[in-house]
């Protein structure tokens, strides 16, 4: 019997028009029912998107005569064949949604996520499947599949899986390369900005050193950057062997700004190992007809953000003061959010579906994000081993471990192995620290934690800065009304948030329109923020005026005490000899530094 072979060609004649033309070539099909599905969510991003909403005009072909192919529900196709034989598929996709998770086709490029454009030939997710792409003339491709030399633009992926995880960029895009362990590492950058290629080329090197130097080996033949320069930032999405980053086009310069993007692609390199290779049972083969739900989701975006700051450290991309202000950073953010009382990080990652990926005005005050969380988590429990083992194991032979184990094969665990090998390592238990700080909601304890490593948190507010002033810290409290404001495109000043710890939690809701301080009128949120914190205290009593629903309003209520906005994390002035020694096991530097 002849082998079945499943291959697509891509082609986009008119990208003005953005639509894809894919054509699905499946030799040797054997006789009997069939079904062709197409995913509603790729992997690494946790929403429902139903992308064959962009998918039309598919008809069939058997043996060059017409196939009757049936639409059976939102994302599958049944047909019949009584022979073996040879059946073509063609149809079109309309792709024109600029993001990293989307595909989006116009006269500058052509992108793509296979989730969007790839028909999955179902009982055949295992197999070898080739991919011809027309390339317009002048134009190159950049991704992370491999590429065959019998055809110009032939390319093969192991199976499905594969093929849904390598997005391709195609253009003029200036490209870029260099080698690590032998190995070539691509960068391909659509758009512009205020980047500097030299500079970038030289800093993702030094990402891919430091991180490989921590797992001791790179996983893969090749890797491909692709880089979106727009308007807006889009975040990244991790893949096997490339992955695809948006940023705001003027965030290469300044230095602070910089960062974020250094931090942003050291994430999303950090994840070919976690959760592409390392990760639990439901992260991968996929399901890509419904949601898939893990506890681990902490584990797998969290401990990678602990470490984009950690490997920016380490390659020397970050100074000490520019780690512990991230850290800073984060804490703040952490403790704003009173949800972080209600939701544990185990349940933040099983209901990433309907609560992370689907924000609304109240989520602060029920949610924790797992990145945010589980970054501060990382660190915790990074700091304990490091601790219990007077600085022999750390996290790294967490990873490591579980590399070797699993990810190098790229076997689901089941997710009790997580806490297990974290024992393991550590030769102890951490039944407590699993129970308290991942299952449950226990304030996290960062003040005890970094001042084992000689580091301190100082909590303080901002002062009201004069007129051209900088703005100071103070210890004197800062009166609040627990909303966050927005200011609207015709100037008012609309609540967004109300948060469930602040005093305004029985009277302001979102959408609230505040129109008036103690009776006279308000021009921004900053008017009013000014206002309060000049003339009020914590405890005051103040009246607004406010529409709701478009009613005049009048609400009297007590000023409450705001939460710090002002936070230092700072090394420790006279830190302990452990202190000291574990600062140095942990970051690699002496509190001096
Ligand atoms: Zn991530």
């Amino acid at each position: 019997m002849d082998q079945l072979n499943i291959a697509y060609r891509v082609a986009f004649p008119d990208p003005g028009r953005h639509i894809y033309h894919i054509v699905l070539t499946i030799q040797n099909l054997p006789v009997g029912r069939h079904r062709l599905r197409l995913p509603v969510w790729t992997p690494g991003s946790y929403q429902v998107a139903d992308f064959s909403g962009n998918l039309f005009g598919l008809e069939g072909e058997f043996e060059r005569r017409p196939l009757l192919v049936t639409q059976t529900t939102k994302n599958r196709w049944d047909f019949e064949t009584s022979v073996q034989g040879t059946v073509t598929i063609r149809y079109q996709v309309y792709a024109y949604q600029e993001g990293v998770r989307q595909s989006h086709l116009d006269q500058t490029h052509a992108y793509w996520n296979g989730a969007h454009l790839f028909l999955l030939v179902d009982d055949y997710q295992d197999v070898g499947l080739g991919v011809d792409i027309d390339v317009p003339p002048g134009w190159q491709v950049a991704t992370g599949l491999s590429r065959l030399p019998d055809a110009p633009y032939r390319y093969q992926a192991a199976n499905y899986d594969v093929l849904i995880d390598s997005p391709v960029e195609i253009g003029r895009h200036p490209s870029y390369h260099f080698d690590v362990d032998g190995k070539t590492h691509t960068i391909a950058l659509w758009g512009e900005g205020n980047e500097d290629p030299d500079r970038l080329v030289k800093d993702v090197q030094r990402i891919v050193q430091t991180a490989r130097e921590m797992f001791g080996e790179l996983p893969y033949e090749h890797y491909t950057f692709i880089f979106h320069l727009s308007d807006h930032g889009t975040g990244g999405l991790e893949h096997l062997n490339s992955t695809t980053c948006g940023m705001e086009r003027f965030s290469f310069r300044p230095q602070k700004s910089y960062r974020r993007v250094l931090s942003l692609i050291a994430h999303e390199f950090f994840h070919l190992w976690n959760v592409k290779r390392i990760h639990p049972e439901m992260l991968g083969p996929f399901d890509y007809d419904r949601e898939v739900h893990t506890h681990l989701l902490w584990a797998m975006e969290g401990i990678t953000d602990y470490y984009a700051g950690i490997l920016l450290l380490r390659s020397g991309l970050y100074t000490l003061k520019d780690y512990l202000d991230r850290l800073k950073e984060r804490i703040q953010a952490y403790e704003k959010r009173p949800g972080r009382f209600v939701q544990s990080l185990s349940q933040s990652s099983f209901e990433t579906w309907t609560k992370f990926y689907r924000p609304g005005p109240d989520s602060p005050n029920r949610q924790i994000s797992y990145y945010l969380k589980g970054e501060l988590v990382g660190l915790l429990l990074d700091l304990e081993i490091r601790r219990r083992s007077q600085g022999q194991k750390s996290l790294d032979d967490v990873l490591r471990l579980l590399y070797q184990r699993y990810g190098r094969e790229s076997i689901g665990f089941p997710e009790a192995v997580y806490q297990e090998t974290v024992e393991e390592v550590c030769q102890s238990s951490f039944e407590e620290f699993f129970a308290r700080y991942i299952e449950s909601v226990d304030d996290l304890p960062l003040d005890q934690a970094l001042a084992s490593a000689g580091i301190e948190i100082r909590r303080q507010w901002k002062a009201l800065a004069d007129d051209d002033a900088q703005e100071s810290a103070s210890d004197t409290p800062i009166p609040w009304l627990g909303v966050d404001l927005k200011w609207t495109e015709h100037a008012y000043i609309d609540v967004t948030t109300s948060y469930s710890d602040g005093p305004a939690v029985d009277w302001l809701s979102p959408q609230d329109r505040i129109v008036a301080l103690n009776g006279y009128a308000l021009e921004s949120p900053d008017d009013l923020t000014k206002r309060l914190q000049a003339n009020h205290r914590p405890g005051d009593v103040v009246s607004l005026h406010l529409f709701r629903r478009g009613k005049l309003q009048q609400v009297t209520m007590e000023l409450g005490q705001a939460p710090y906005d002002q936070i230092s994390v700072i090394p420790a002035q006279n830190p302990s000899p452990d202190a000291k020694a574990l600062l140095s096991s942990w970051l690699g530097v002496s509190p001096t530094a």
